[in-house]
């Protein structure tokens, strides 16, 4: 899909020529990745941030959030339940927190490996080349780090590097794929002064990536920072909205240019529409949940943004809600690991060489 045509898809209003939309994304989705949608237990843990990006609840200089990090037997908790629960994955997310260091990851890594079949995803922001290797030789899979948006001035706008260094998150990207792992990246959609024209060059970096994990969710302010004063028309009239609307197109389009990626229908999304968000997203391009499993005396405390859905659910009444939700729109709930098709064809069914 050319420029001209991802722009129109973006500025479409017309609701029966976005049925077309749907139907293309979810035939598509069909094709390619079938119709077993993957459930990724997420453990947030440890919500303590060192950075000062302008979108994000957990930024450092938002005193007013009380800071948690998880013990290691806390985390072991929660993956045994995922095992339990039939997960083929699990999630490990965090704020950039220097306390999570390298040595003490690759340990959890071990024994997440050891203990269980599950993939293991990690999802701790930009940390050195060393970490990387270390959590990799240590059995981690796959590794999530959106590049938030393509426009690098918006980008160095919103997420200011710590001090002496830059913040290259594409780079990262780079280095991930190259040491084997799964790659999994994504942006927000509505930021303040992002646009349309921003939107295009997403969907064209996330092919050229060759992404084999996409997230999508819409900007949701959070009151204790600075983009939240920030007029909703930053971007004047080519300005993205932060609506559900947007969100399902960049799904959609996203499935249409990685076709094999594996996508969420995220909880921001479920933030947007509690009621049918998440099967919106599945029925629009999207294959993959990702069911909290973070302990719920901590779960309000992640918050990145206000309001999140779910987030008094236990693990157990977590997951009976979205297989219940995936099994009613006819599709099946996934088994194993549920590993990207486009990763295997890339490295081969047993792994990286
Ligand atoms: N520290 C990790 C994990 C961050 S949380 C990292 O930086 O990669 C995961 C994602 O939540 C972020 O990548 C961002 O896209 C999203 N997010 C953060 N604040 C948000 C907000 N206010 N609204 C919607 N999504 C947000």
């Amino acid at each position: 899909m050319e420029r001209a045509e991802l722009y129109r898809w973006l500025r479409e209003t017309d609701e029966t020529r976005l049925a077309e939309l749907w139907e293309r994304a979810d035939a598509v989705r069909r094709a390619h990745v079938g119709d077993a949608v993957h459930l990724r237990g997420l453990i947030e843990i440890s919500n303590n941030c060192v950075r000062r990006c302008a979108y994000c609840g957990l930024r450092a200089p938002n005193v007013k959030l009380g800071r948690y990090r998880m013990t290691t037997e806390q985390i072991l908790g929660c993956v045994r339940q995922a095992a339990a629960l039939g997960y083929g994955t699990v999630v490990l997310q965090a704020g950039e927190d220097p306390l999570l260091t390298t040595e003490w990851v690759a340990a959890l890594v071990k024994r997440i490996r050891v203990e269980t079949p599950l993939a293991i995803t990690l999802s701790l922001g930009e940390v050195d080349e060393g970490a990387l290797r270390a959590w990799k030789a240590a059995g981690a899979d796959r590794y999530l780090l959106r590049f938030e948006t393509s426009n690098r001035a918006l980008y160095d706008r919103l997420h200011p590097p710590r001090a002496g260094r830059v913040s290259d998150r594409l780079a990262l990207l780079r280095r991930l794929r190259e040491l084997g792992f799964e790659v999994g990246s994504g942006v927000m959609v509505g930021l303040p002064g992002q646009t349309y024209d921003d939107l295009v060059s997403d969907l064209e970096l996330f092919r050229a990536l060759d992404l084999d994990m996409i997230g999508l969710g819409p900007y949701i302010p959070h009151p204790e920072t600075p983009l939240c004063g920030e007029a909703a028309r930053a971007g004047g009239p080519e300005q993205v909205p932060n609506d559900e609307r947007t969100t399902y197109k960049m799904i959609a389009l996203a499935r249409l240019v990685c076709p094999r990626a594996n996508i969420p229908s995220t909880t921001a999304l479920a933030t947007l529409n509690r009621a049918q968000g998440r099967e919106l997203g599945l029925q629009r391009g999207a294959n993959v949940v990702m069911p909290n499993l973070t302990p719920v005396e901590l779960r309000a405390q992640y918050e990145i943004y206000p309001g999140k859905a779910c987030v008094n659910e236990t693990a157990e009444a977590c997951s009976g809600c979205l297989v219940a939700r995936i099994t009613r729109i006819g599709r099946t709930v996934g088994t194993g690991r549920g590993d990207s098709p486009n990763w295997t064809a890339r490295v081969g069914p047993t792994g990286p060489a």
